[in-house]
């Protein structure tokens, strides 16, 4: 077949039957699910996400034990609103940045997905990794490949179905268990998750529980909901009809090489009988975790796993033609014949992306070691000290964000003169632990020379012995009428 431009192709498209996107391959006709038996993929692109699901799952298992100082290198205690991330302590006064990284993710994910498709869901997403790479390997392991999955499902429940149904299920539990504990290690730590396992269980029946249920609920998704978490309940998932185009990067079957699409008959010359490469063998479909086929155009049912490339490409190689009938490239190129995938516009996608994560970056860096909040005390008047001075009283808060024990004292900067800054009772210098909070209270002394109206603007510095580590603003509440001289 002759390569054709857009127009030509979206004209077709449109003309093709489409029923089969009226229907999920999970879902039978009367609403039930359809289970699958999807074939065990083999070929390089299979070798090399395994190696990568190996890489992620060692970093998934390790990261909680990873430590910077004596934080951990991540952990993200939703439930007290603590989050460690590279073994900072973001505080709740932190939450800016979350809301700036929250864009800049969501414009990432965006942007990556328009320029190269679902390459998260088929390398790096947990989902899939944990169901392709973890279960699915235990459930060849010890069911056997497609047919014989199959053979086992239709059998009666004998000796033998009982025995793999009650090894796999068991091993399939205990793996969600360990997920689990690792989950929870992320939000509590492992110094807390340790407790709850090694005390009595009386203490901890709500850490407990918690473990319980997470356990049930993996469980319950990696052996019996699979596929259907991509296909029904992931936004990702769902927004990818938004998202993509037809010059983003997806798992395209070349149609214009495969059609017309016809069993393989050996010394048969399938140019001059007008048939395409596609031999109709079905190994694409059979592969598929989620029960599509790839021929039909991209669907937001692929996840891609590359599991029908790989199929396609070994069946290529069998019947002598070039590997790549299914490959990662983008609709227009399968059109138009192109092979180019860094195009300009990628490219560009590429630099923005680099710009988001350079930003996130420096926003990380730059965040402050110290911070402190100074509210005036609920109440408290302003006090007429002498002729010329009033005061204010402050409640303050001193955050150390580092992981070292600090002292700091304050003092203020602007007006650099007329004014006096005492700690209520007690030294100046402010002792406060690693990553922890100190509260406490000063009163500011201002000379009515210095005020500028009714409320005056103040700079303190916060100080690291002689070293100025940061500064906040705040605000002296003055009479309401300027004293006069
Ligand atoms: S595996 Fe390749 S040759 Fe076989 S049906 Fe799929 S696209 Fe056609
Ligand atoms: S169509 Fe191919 S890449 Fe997409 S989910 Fe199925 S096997 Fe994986």
């Amino acid at each position: 077949m002759k390569a054709k431009d857009t127009e030509e192709v979206l004209k077709e498209t449109l003309e093709m039957d489409q029923s089969f996107r009226d229907t999920v391959g999970t879902i039978d006709d009367k609403g039930s699910r359809n289970f699958l038996f999807p074939k065990k993929p083999q070929g390089r692109y299979t070798d090399r996400r395994q190696a990568m699901s190996y890489l992620l799952l060692a970093i998934f298992f390790g990261i909680p034990f990873i430590k910077i100082g004596d934080q951990p290198f991540l952990m993200l205690n939703v439930l007290e609103r603590k989050f460690i991330i590279f073994g900072q302590i973001f505080w709740p006064e932190d939450f800016f940045i979350f809301v700036i990284a929250m864009i800049i993710g969501v414009l990432f994910v965006a942007v990556f997905t328009v320029a190269f498709g679902r390459l998260f869901c088929g390398w790096i997403c947990p989902q899939t990794i944990f169901m392709e790479h973890v279960y699915r390997r235990i459930e060849y392991w010890i069911d056997g490949d497609r047919n014989q999955q199959l053979r086992l499902s239709r059998m009666p429940w004998n000796k033998e179905k009982i025995r793999k149904r009650v090894l796999k299920n068991s091993i399939f539990f205990a793996i969600a268990f360990i997920i689990s504990n690792f989950f929870l290690m992320y939000i509590i730590g492992t110094k807390d998750w340790w407790e709850i396992v090694s005390d009595k269980p009386s203490e901890h029946l709500g850490g407990l529980s918690g473990m319980v249920i997470f356990s049930g609920i993996f469980f319950f998704v990696f052996a019996w909901f699979r596929e259907q978490a991509c296909i029904i309940v992931c936004p990702y998932g769902r927004l990818q009809g938004a998202m993509l185009d037809r010059n983003s990067v997806v798992i395209a079957y070349d149609y214009i090489r495969g059609e017309k699409r016809g069993k393989f008959r050996k010394s048969e010359d399938r140019e001059a009988l007008g048939k395409g490469d596609c031999i109709d063998c079905n190994q694409c479909v059979d592969v598929c975790p989620t029960g599509i086929d790839i021929r039909n155009g991209t669907q937001l049912e692929c996840i891609n796993c590359t599991a029908c490339i790989d199929a396609c490409d070994n069946i290529m190689d069998k019947t002598n033609k070039p590997r790549g009938l299914i490959r990662y490239d983008s609709e227009n190129n399968v059109a138009s014949g192109k092979s180019e995938i860094f195009t300009g516009r990628v490219k560009a996608y590429m630099a923005i992306l680099t710009i988001l994560l350079g930003v996130f970056a420096y926003l990380l860096i730059s965040r402050a070691d110290v911070e402190a909040i100074f509210l005036r005390v609920p109440g408290q008047p302003l006090i007429q000290v002498d002729e010329n001075t009033y005061s204010n009283a402050y409640n303050f808060k001193l955050i150390n964000k580092t992981s070292e024990d600090k002292v700091y004292h304050f003092q203020v900067i602007e007006p650099s003169e007329g004014i006096v800054l005492e700690r209520a009772g007690e030294s100046e210098l402010i002792e406060v632990r690693a990553s922890e909070l100190s509260p406490g209270a000063v009163i500011l002394y201002l000379d009515t020379e210095q005020m500028t109206g009714m409320t005056t603007d103040i700079t303190i510095g916060i100080y690291e012995g002689e070293v100025l580590v940061e500064t906040l603003e705040t605000s002296f509440t003055g009479p309401f009428i300027k004293p006069k001289k």
